[in-house]
């Protein structure tokens, strides 16, 4: 068994891919074999799950039961919180949320969380991915209860011409410069009509974060980004 990118513990734990709550409200109704959900990963054919505790609707085991649960329960639940505000709320390209529609208690407190919940995504994508990625600060950032610096997201309308009950996590997009260095990586997490993208980099400058944010202590709006973005450095390399 592995060691928790988080906090050095046995890996006993595998996070949901997109969190069981997202999944439950996009389908809406019960989930057993009888009216099961359908599974695609890359190369494989859909096929019929049966139940949302479902391993291949997780990731491999990276992180410890403590992380995956009392330790990230609070990001987990302002997640919900404003996901529920997403699936109930049909916001255009371009349009504000004010904040304090969506949470009751501390808005800064639950951005943090929301931040930190994407930092448990990504961090637990990069391992199921095998990039050599340091998560160290990642990791740091979920223990301490602090932003990361490197870590983006922007929420955006999802505009795949799926249905509303389609649920995705995209595979890694990794962009490397000529000289070989890392620019940045980008993963985008759907639920039903909308979606979060995640850019994580060290070195932002050129970077088209047009609508993406991070805990600064004073947010209060989030603006809905559209699909489109213009970086200005090509793929080189997906995994
Ligand atoms: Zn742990």
């Amino acid at each position: 068994m592995s060691d928790c990118w988080i906090c050095g513990a046995q890996a006993d734990s595998g996070e949901h891919k997109i969190k069981k709550t997202d999944l439950q409200r996009a389908v809406s109704g019960t989930v057993n074999q009888k009216s099961p959900i359908y599974h695609r990963v890359s190369g494989i054919k859909k096929r019929p799950i049966g139940s949302l505790k479902a391993e291949a609707l997780k990731f491999e085991k990276s992180i410890c039961a403590t992380c995956n649960g009392s330790l990230t329960q609070p990001h987990d639940y302002s997640w919900n919180i404003l996901s529920s505000y997403l699936a109930d709320n049909v916001i255009e390209v371009g349009k504000e949320i004010d904040l304090i529609n969506v949470f009751e208690g501390d808005i800064e407190e639950n951005v943090l969380n929301v931040h930190l919940f994407f930092c448990k995504i990504f961090g637990c994508a990069v391992l199921d991915a095998k990039l050599e990625l340091d998560l160290s600060n990642l990791a740091n950032s979920i223990r301490t209860q602090s932003s990361c610096s490197d870590l983006y997201i922007k929420i955006r309308r999802s505009n795949n011409g799926k249905s509303s009950s389609y649920c995705a996590l995209s595979d890694l997009q990794v962009f490397t410069l000529e000289g070989g260095g890392m620019k940045y990586v980008h993963l985008f997490y759907t639920v039903g009509n909308y979606s979060v993208d995640i850019v994580y980099s060290t070195d932002i400058a050129g970077l088209d974060l047009t609508d993406y944010f991070k805990p600064n202590g004073a947010i209060a709006k989030v603006v809905i980004g559209s699909v489109e973005y213009n970086q200005e450095y090509s793929a080189q390399t997906t995994s």
